[in-house]
């Protein structure tokens, strides 16, 4: 059976919602579609220490701020999930799950999504997968050989998972440090980095990386000069388990290897370190797959786009997948603006 609506969004994260929240404001006729279980997006999905790096009201949805959690300055992936459940039941947000979309594809007038549970017709679509499904991992030499475990963030949970092994980390960014942190206690730890970690000053977190990400939509806004996205600042928010375990001279980060062997990696000076399993922190990339029929794929497996909407396709918004579809996009706080956007952008269309 095709059903008909004026917007179909999909993915049902923190995206999907702000996005819903604006759409419905506009009284626009929307569904959202999101291939998991159950609310939430990627945060079920993280490891169990995993905090954020802003304080709750500093991790907002439009409309509702995040409650604090009781004794906890950061709050932690459930937190996050509780409010979401709530965020879309206090909204009542339209979220059909589980439905997995397979391809947007060009219907005349509109626009055809097709998904493991039947067809939907649009005269719009806004798609906010997110990146967690698309794992990135570099490819290096000889990692086919490695006889040990390799998993990616997605993979990892906690460290008694790998307690007394022989663990080598790979990435300089916040999961790789957070992940190298819970590591540094538990098992034999070695923390690799592509160039030297660059820790944000202690007393800074995500309301600084927030503030710059405004700052810089406002000269963009304005015609100034582009100030550059956050990763000038730094690469790692020093929360509280980072500091911590840096402090006590555990994340001590080697330089990255040249090549992975049947029992650990190797550097070209000769030196070695043995594993039983790599941890690949080496982050995402978005995940569009869905999009491939609509034939928009630009540089580096993005699509162009103009603030949110595909230069190739107006009737389609990307939404939350990095600084591409707008600063601090793939934030709880910084969604909510472009998704502002992009829902004004469609009722102007559909008018
Ligand atoms: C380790 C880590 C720590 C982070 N820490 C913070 C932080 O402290 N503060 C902060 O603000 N941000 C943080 N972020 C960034 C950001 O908040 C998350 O990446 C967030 O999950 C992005 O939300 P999203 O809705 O765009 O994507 P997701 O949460 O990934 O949601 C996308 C949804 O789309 C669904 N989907 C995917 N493909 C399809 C399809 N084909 N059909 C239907 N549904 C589909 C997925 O199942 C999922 O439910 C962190 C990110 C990571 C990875």
């Amino acid at each position: 059976m095709t059903q008909v609506v004026d917007v179909v969004v999909i993915g049902g994260g923190q995206s999907g919602l702000a996005a819903g929240y604006h759409l419905r404001r506009l009284g626009l006729d929307f569904a959202i579609l999101d291939a998991r279980q159950t609310p939430g997006g990627a945060w079920p999905q993280t490891w169990d220490s995993l905090r954020l790096f802003s304080p709750a009201a500093y991790s907002s949805l439009p409309g509702r701020l995040m409650p604090p959690q009781p004794g906890e300055a950061y709050p932690d992936a459930a937190h996050v999930v509780a409010y979401l459940t709530e965020y879309e039941q206090r909204y009542e947000l339209p979220v059909h799950r589980p439905v997995r979309v397979a391809g947007v594809h060009r219907d005349g007038e509109l626009l055809r999504v097709e998904t493991d549970s039947g067809a939907w017709l649009a005269r719009a679509v806004i798609s906010a997968t997110g990146t967690w499904s698309r794992p990135f991992v570099p490819a290096v030499s000889g990692r086919t050989e490695f006889q040990g475990a390799q998993l990616h963030t997605v993979e990892y949970r906690r460290p008694r998972d790998f307690a007394g092994q022989k663990v080598i980390v790979v990435g300089g960014g916040n999961s790789g440090a957070q992940i190298a942190a819970d590591l540094a206690y538990d098992t034999e730890l070695t923390w690799v980095t592509p160039r030297e970690p660059r820790y944000l000053a202690d007393d800074i977190d995500g309301r600084a990386l927030f503030d710059h990400a405004t700052a810089r939509r406002r000269a963009l806004d304005e015609g100034r000069t582009d100030t550059g996205g956050v990763a000038s600042l730094g690469d790692i928010v020093a929360v509280a388990p980072v500091r911590a375990a840096r402090d006590a001279g555990l994340l001590k980060a080697q330089p990255m290897f040249d090549r992975i062997t049947e029992t650990g990696v190797a550097w070209a000076d000769g030196m070695t370190a043995e594993a039983d399993v790599i941890i690949w922190c080496t982050g995402f990339r978005p995940a569009l797959t869905h999009l491939a029929p609509l034939g928009l794929r630009g540089p580096r497996g993005r699509i162009p786009t103009d603030g949110t909407q595909a230069l190739g396709e107006p009737r389609l918004h990307l939404l939350g997948y990095g600084d591409w579809t707008g600063p601090a996009s793939a934030t709880l706080i910084g969604v909510g603006r472009p998704a502002r956007e992009a829902a004004r952008q469609i009722a102007d269309l559909l008018r």
